[in-house]
């Protein structure tokens, strides 16, 4: 038999705020049923439902612009507890368990605090741990850097933890259990009868997670692809089947559209620039000398050799990209900046459209039906993304749902 890792997300783990132990508990029943069957068995915990956004808010009152290693130090100690919590209630089950933080089981991580990458992972002690017959539980979204400095992966970083974790293992599937059935064709949240997917490529899963679907940190889906791991997303809720993030099916074309997605972004716009050569490269140089990433870019043509040049970025860079724009356009002779940070960038995704046209028309088309108006456009082989007022970004999701039919007749039985 071979080796399973299961991921807990923070609802499988319960409301630290409630003194709630069910969820952990049935959690780990789910956990003890897989060792039963025989094989070796990996859990990756994560902190209690709510508890990161705790630790956070906590660190912000007392330092918003404290140290990021500070902030790791503090937020990663929410998986440290879940660890602890999750070996107990598996050996209260009868099953020798042993719980290990990310530093315990050499998970190396750059020195980027809050947004660590993985470098490395030593499984002596989890190989010697499965030896002895013992369930291994690991703290995810928490690395340790080679001067032993602890780091965190971004959020929703267990994921994360738990696929690179899988990678190293070569283990048979990564479960990652969760509070839906699976992947959606949009948030179910949002779109209350969107379908479930049974199976989705590993590259429009990473599509659909980078631009918004947090059922799976980006990164994790990187990690999957690079590394072959399958990776299964379903309910710790229920016994159901859930959706199998792969490699492509032919079949997969046929689908033109996979699933939409929405996420906030802020849009700066420098006004009256000067049209020569040079100017976009000392803007986008600046910004990049910064470490932020633009995303869609739009320059509009104006009058008296003078432009707007737009762009999107994410929100949490605006405060430092305004800052750089200020400086900008006294250095470059432009009239001023502009910045909208209520705006949010809306996806269709899809590898069949590669092989389908006329996607783009269609999108354009349900948007403006509902009297949205389309900032900025970005299209690439598998998806289009739309730049359009954050009030709208619900009205949008469902509108796209609508038009790609991606919806169930009905409304999928929910827990
Ligand atoms: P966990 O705590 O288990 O990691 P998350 O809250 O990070 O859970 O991710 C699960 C949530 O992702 C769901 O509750 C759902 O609202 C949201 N979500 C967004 N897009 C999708 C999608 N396309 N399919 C499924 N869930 C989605
Ligand atoms: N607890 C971390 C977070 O809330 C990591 C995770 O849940 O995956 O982001
Ligand atoms: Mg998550």
């Amino acid at each position: 038999m071979g080796i399973i890792v299961q991921k807990f997300g923070g609802t499988s783990m319960g409301r630290w705020d409630r003194m709630d132990t069910d969820r952990l508990l049935q959690s780990a029943e789910r956990v003890a049923k897989t060792k039963a069957q025989g094989h070796d068995v990996l859990v990756v915990v994560s902190a209690m439902a709510g508890l990161t956004n705790l630790l956070l808010e906590l660190a912000g009152r007392v330092n918003p612009e404290g140290e990021p290693r500070e902030f790791d130090t503090l937020a990663s100690t929410g998986e440290q507890i879940s660890i602890g919590l999750m070996a107990l209630a598996l050996q209260r089950l009868g099953y020798p368990s042993i719980s290990f933080t990310g530093a315990q089981i050499g998970m190396k991580t750059d020195a980027a605090f809050t947004k660590a990458r993985i470098q490395s992972i030593d499984t002596d002690r989890i190989r010697k741990a499965f030896r002895h017959g013992k369930i291994v539980v690991v703290a995810g979204f928490q690395g340790v850097t080679d001067e032993g400095d602890i780091t965190t992966l971004g959020r929703g970083g267990s994921d994360t933890s738990a696929v690179a974790i899988a990678a190293a293992l070569k283990a048979d599937v990564c479960e990652i259990y969760t509070d839906v059935r699976g992947v959606y064709t949009a948030d179910p949240r949002v779109v209350p009868r969107a379908k479930m997917l049974e199976r989705i490529s590993y590259e429009e899963m990473l599509e659909l997670a980078s631009l918004g679907s947090k059922v799976l940190q980006t990164r994790s889906v990187e990690f999957a692809m690079n590394y072959k791991v399958p990776v299964c997303v379903l309910s710790s809720f229920e016994e159901v089947p859930g959706t199998l993030v792969t490699e492509e099916a032919e079949d997969m074309e046929r689908v033109m559209v996979r699933g939409v997605t929405s996420i906030p972004e802020a849009k700066v716009s420098l006004v009256g620039v000067p049209d020569k050569p040079g100017v976009a490269a000392k803007i986008f140089g600046d910004i990049a000398a910064r470490n932020i990433n633009v995303d869609m870019i739009i320059q509009n043509v104006g009058s008296d050799d003078h432009n707007d040049i737009s762009f999107t970025v994410s929100r949490s860079d605006l405060k430092a990209v305004i800052a750089i724009a200020n400086d900008l356009v006294k250095e470059i002779h432009a009239q001023k900046v502009q910045s909208d940070d209520k705006v949010v960038k809306v996806s269709a995704v899809g590898v069949g459209m590669r092989s389908h046209s006329g996607v783009a028309g269609k999108m354009f088309s349900a948007l403006a039906n509902k009297g949205i108006n389309i900032q900025l456009i970005s299209t690439s082989e598998i998806k289009i993304s739309c730049i359009i007022a954050e009030e709208y970004a619900e009205l949008a999701v469902r509108a796209l749902a609508e038009e790609f039919e991606l919806e169930n007749e009905s409304k999928e039985l929910e827990q």
